[in-house]
């Protein structure tokens, strides 16, 4: 596969079309520059893949198709509304031109290296696809983009169950039930607070904080966005989808799956932190979440017996809530007790009480 040298900002080192697509809001949030300004995360993919497999270990079936599902209706939305950003400047763009948009936006996101290898107009987009995050993921994200172009339900398979490079997205007949239902979420998408009194110093040439280049290496060519404090590779990624599948699953599954979630994560946070350990502190590690679309720390109370910490705008409460758990278990090296005091809109608020 042959991919264009990406353009580079000279300043910071960045992809230059990072600072044109995002914006880095004082909330604690990412936008994309473009309308519907749809909110993007910047996902440890460890984490995220851990996430899922374990999340069926633990309830006894496989959600993978709910995932799917769920990057299917997001991968919709993003193609439609960049479709008809161009149809209001005037154009009609051919399905495969935003098909060859996307699998270029995919490389500066981190998603994977895709390119368009054969397309039959309302039938199969077939792509030559490497280094992808997630298999059923992009999958579900292709299978999405291909819904909003061709109007048609896609199917994506492999073309080769043995060789992982191509997929076929196939046209089929829709099934509308568990579909409309994760559509409807990822319009409700997730409350957003646009408070905030976040100051970043910006990279002056591409806009971008100085301080994603300090934390990730950004190589488009290869797809790769690597944290460089721990070497795990990040994506730069649509939130909605991920909170609406969550949603579906507590609508299936009850409160409980929030406490499956947040156990999870707490337990990937304290392998991840015991790793990077060292040069950084609780603190600087919580400055880090809202460059990242987490969410912005408004308040880290100590007391004798814990910890008292708000975050704004959480791309993922549950997931936050274990990251939180874990961060502050590693950097204390005690165990504590957690309490969720409740979720506003938009808002996390958790007590880790000492366990002794
Ligand atoms: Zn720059």
């Amino acid at each position: 596969m042959t991919v264009d040298k990406k353009k580079i900002c000279g300043n910071c080192g960045l992809p230059s079309s990072i600072g044109k697509g995002n914006m880095w809001h004082a909330n604690g949030v990412i936008t994309a520059s473009y309308p519907p300004h749809i909110r993007g995360t910047l996902y440890d993919i460890d984490e995220l893949n851990a996430l899922f497999p374990a999340i069926s270990e633990r309830i006894g079936f496989d959600i993978t198709r709910l995932v799917v599902e769920g990057k299917r209706k997001d991968g919709k939305r993003y193609a439609d509304s960049l479709a008809r950003n161009i149809k209001e400047k005037g154009r009609e763009p051919a399905p495969v031109e935003i098909y060859e948009m996307i699998a270029r936006f995919c490389s500066y996101w981190g998603l994977g290296l895709v390119s368009v290898a054969e397309y039959v107009e309302g039938e199969r987009l077939t792509l030559g696809v490497r280094n992808v995050y997630s298999e059923p993921m992009y999958m579900g994200d292709w299978s999405g983009v291909f819904e909003a172009m061709e109007k048609r339900r896609g199917d994506p398979r492999w073309r080769d169950e043995d060789v992982h490079d191509m997929i076929d997205v196939v046209a089929v007949e829709g099934e509308p039930e568990l579909e409309v239902r994760i559509e409807q979420e990822i319009e409700l998408g997730i409350p957003v607070d646009d408070e905030g009194d976040l100051q970043y110093r910006h990279c002056p040439e591409c806009e971008v904080p100085l301080e994603i280049s300090k934390q990730f290496s950004w190589d488009a060519d290869d797809a790769n966005i690597v944290e460089r404090d721990s070497g795990k590779r990040f994506i730069l990624h649509n939130t909605n989808g991920f909170a609406a599948v969550v949603r579906v699953l507590r609508e299936e599954l009850g409160d409980e799956i929030d406490g499956i979630i947040t156990g999870i994560s707490r337990d990937y946070a304290r392998e991840y932190y015991q790793g990077i350990g060292g040069e950084t502190s609780m603190d600087a590690e919580l400055m880090k979440f809202p460059l990242r679309s987490w969410g912005r720390p408004t308040r880290l109370l100590r007391s004798n017996n814990g910890y008292g910490i708000r975050i704004a705008n959480p791309y993922s409460s549950p997931v936050l809530a274990g990251r939180l758990w874990g961060l502050v278990e590693t950097f204390e090296g005690r165990t504590f007790s957690l309490q969720v005091r409740g979720e506003e809109e938009g808002v996390l608020d958790l007590a880790l009480n000492l366990q002794d």
